[in-house]
């Protein structure tokens, strides 16, 4: 599978906002945003074009899938999907990358970055109902419960990204137990449970074309 191995930040860079992909640098002042807030390259500064129409959509819909870490042909599979169910096609675009196992990781507060989380998973670590999986992008659905694995409590990276979480909003769609690495799915996440700036209608509009 094709990986992003750039530095991410340029992605933040790209799209002109705070994507919240390094964790606690992201809130500090040493986040590039804070001080070079245009697009990377040589010309990065320069373009200082508005973007409207097909551009607006576009950037939309690379926004999304960087932050939720996603690769250009699985995002589409979610918006295929979401425009087969019944319920409205942006929001449950959202629910599907809210409910991947690497986002929930990271809600959970186990990994202080959504790139953690899917390392966490991807190594191992992390069990849904007592089974490994590492699969990050297997959907998870109410009443499971997900957990760093026994062998894998120890990892030196937890207690940093448990006292990171402790200081951001929980979902309420989750139950969580920070001390014992393990959260419980309440509920299918709705759209005001995903508080970030998407707009999924520009992203509906792009793909409808
Ligand atoms: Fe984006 Fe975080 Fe890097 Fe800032 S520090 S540019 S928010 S990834």
């Amino acid at each position: 599978m094709a990986r992003y191995t750039d530095a991410v930040c340029r992605l933040c860079r790209r799209e002109g906002i705070k994507l919240f992909l390094k964790g606690p640098k992201c809130f500090s002042d040493k986040c590039p945003i804070e001080k070079r807030n245009f697009a990377p390259g040589q010309h990065g500064k320069d373009r200082k074009t508005k973007v409207v129409g097909y551009g607006l959509q576009l950037r939309e819909k690379q926004k999304t899938k960087r932050i939720y870490f996603t690769q250009e042909g699985q995002f589409r599979n979610y918006f295929e999907k979401a425009a087969a169910s019944q319920g409205v096609t942006g929001e449950v675009l959202l629910q599907q990358l809210e409910r991947r196992l690497d986002n929930v990781v990271f809600r959970l507060g186990f990994g202080i970055s959504r790139r953690q989380a899917r390392q966490l998973v991807r190594h191992g670590h992390v069990s849904v109902n007592g089974r490994k999986v590492n699969i990050p992008s297997y959907q998870v659905n109410v009443g499971e419960e997900i957990a760093v694995r026994d062998n894998s409590k120890k990892l030196v990276i937890l207690e940093p990204a448990k006292e990171f979480a402790s200081h951001q909003t929980a979902p309420n769609w989750l139950e969580i137990d920070r001390d014992n690495f393990k959260g419980k799915v309440l509920a299918l996440p709705k759209r005001e449970d995903i508080q970030l700036p998407i707009n999924e209608q520009l992203i509906v509009e792009l793909y409808s074309k």
